[in-house]
């Protein structure tokens, strides 16, 4: 099948007249037709006439020029309905498009989806939508992980080729983990956020989700860069990503920190994770291991921060501006907008919000230290494996403590690449992250594209199972 296939196999492809974008359109509607029904991944399928049209009248200027890719539904597209997953928004047509959007209609990608997710980003598993939870292609009686889980699951599922998910606090990583996808939560302001539906601004960024280490790289060639409509927008020039991908790791260490392989971590996970450090090895890296002694802060930070900057973000949904009233928010997303409101009033600000904001700091700190003893963290992204659907739904704390592992890199901004690693005795995905420094996108995509060298954990489909094949389509 052709969406088995590469981005740059598939750039390939097309100029060599192998196939052509008009074959590629055609089969991610086909598996939709086939496969969606069951997994609920879109909210939003463009016609496939409209994307048919612009395969055929496509020029091959860039890798990605007539390549299918869907877009989860809080980045705005203008004319396209845009509701990020919420009631609230359910009619809401843009007047204008996201950078991130724009960049790749520029580059002549076609636009085929608007997926499914947490509303606002509000969640890890993707049943806090409105438009019904979405389902893991490897297993339909569990969550997909979130909030970015209809690209996810779109992407296992061979239903894209690649996705622009958000990551707050682990929304691209988390999915990825539990679909056996690969995805980058960027340096803060590496992407453009022009035309994201804010969660928290001061945590959210865009980013790539695709099959592979290469693919993101050659995404986020196209994506980066500065944006004069974003002032967090960074000006650090733009690497040519995927041509670096095979530079030898020279004098990389890995760092091990303790206190995200103790309690609470499924023994499953633990051990594929370590793996990861031990088959990088063979590329010449040196593994260490070390503490960081913050970590179990993480939860209490984000979740006081995120909340108060969501508060203040929801706030313009007021039923007059945009869309419907707020009576339609959904009870976690009050639940999130009461937190913050409390966290941020009079009174309380110091003891709650200031406090946050101060630890924030201290692990910012501790994240240059750890840094500065090794290259890369090599940490786990998810605590156990894709849960029962209802199951994280029925347990608020339950679901915050989902998130204890992806929430501590963006209140620091770094970047995190979320790599496939193995899979559960009982089939499941599991994934891990490396985290680095500020802007070394380039190195952790380095190291993830050698790590995929080695394994072949990111080639496995759910469609190689054979159990999505034969299901009467749900249309
Ligand atoms: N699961 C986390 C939360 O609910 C992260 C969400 C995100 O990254 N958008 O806040």
């Amino acid at each position: 099948m052709l969406l088995d296939k590469s981005i740059l196999e598939l750039a390939t492809g097309l100029r060599k007249g192998d196939f052509s974008s008009v074959d590629l359109i055609n089969e991610c509607y086909d598996n939709i037709a086939k496969y969606n029904g069951n997994i609920n991944a879109f909210i939003t399928i463009l016609p496939r006439d409209t994307a048919l049209k612009q395969a055929k009248s496509v020029k091959l200027t860039s890798p990605l020029s007539g390549i299918p890719f869907v877009l989860k539904d809080c980045y705005v597209t203008e004319s396209v309905k845009t509701t990020a997953a919420s009631n609230v928004l359910t009619n809401f047509i843009p007047p204008y498009s996201a950078t991130v959007y724009q960049k790749l209609l520029n580059t002549g990608a076609i636009l085929i989806g608007k997926m499914n997710m947490d509303a606002w980003g509000h969640g890890g598993s993707s049943e806090n939508t409105n438009f019904g939870p979405v389902k893991n292609p490897w297993d339909r009686s569990r969550v997909a992980g979130g909030s970015s889980g209809g690209p996810a699951a779109a992407i296992s599922a061979r239903m894209t080729v690649f996705a622009i998910g958000e990551d707050t606090g682990g929304s691209i990583r988390n999915p990825a983990a539990w679909c056996n996808i690969t995805g980058l939560k960027v340096t803060y302001g590496r992407v453009s956020r022009y035309g994201t539906i804010a969660y928290a601004s001061s945590f959210d960024s865009v980013g790539p989700m695709a099959k592979s280490v290469q693919d993101c790289s050659v995404i986020l060639e196209t994506i980066a860069g500065l944006d004069p409509y974003d002032a967090t927008s960074s000006p650090t020039p733009v690497s040519p990503y995927s041509a670096l991908l095979n530079k030898k790791l020279n004098d990389i260490t890995i760092g091990v920190p303790r206190e995200f392989f103790q309690e609470g971590l499924d023994p499953e996970i633990k051990t594929a994770v370590l793996k990861v450090a031990e088959d990088l090895k063979n590329t010449g890296v040196k593994v260490k291991d070390l503490s960081m002694p913050l970590f179990d802060y993480g939860l209490a930070i984000y979740y006081l921060i995120g909340p108060s900057e969501t508060s203040s973000n929801l706030a313009r949904y007021d039923g007059i501006r945009f869309g419907l009233g707020r009576e339609f928010f959904t009870d976690e997303t009050i639940r999130r907008i009461l937190i913050g409101t409390y966290a941020l009033s009079a009174g309380y600000y110091d003891a709650y919000y200031k406090k946050a904001q101060q630890v924030r700091t201290l692990f910012i700190e501790e994240y240059k230290k750890a840094l500065s003893q090794c290259s890369v963290l090599l940490q786990p992204i998810t605590p156990t494996p894709p849960p029962k659907l209802g199951e994280l739904m029925s347990d608020p704390l339950q679901n915050f403590l989902a998130d204890i592992y992806t929430i501590s890199q963006n209140p620091v901004g770094i970047p995190s690449l979320a790599l496939p690693c193995g899979f559960t005795k009982s089939g499941l995905p599991i994934g891990a992250q490396l985290v680095g420094p500020m802007f070394s996108e380039e190195l952790l995509l380095n190291i993830g594209h050698q790590y995929q060298q080695i394994t072949d954990h990111h080639l496995k489909s759910p469609l190689s199972k054979g159990d999505l094949e034969g299901l009467k389509p749900k249309l």
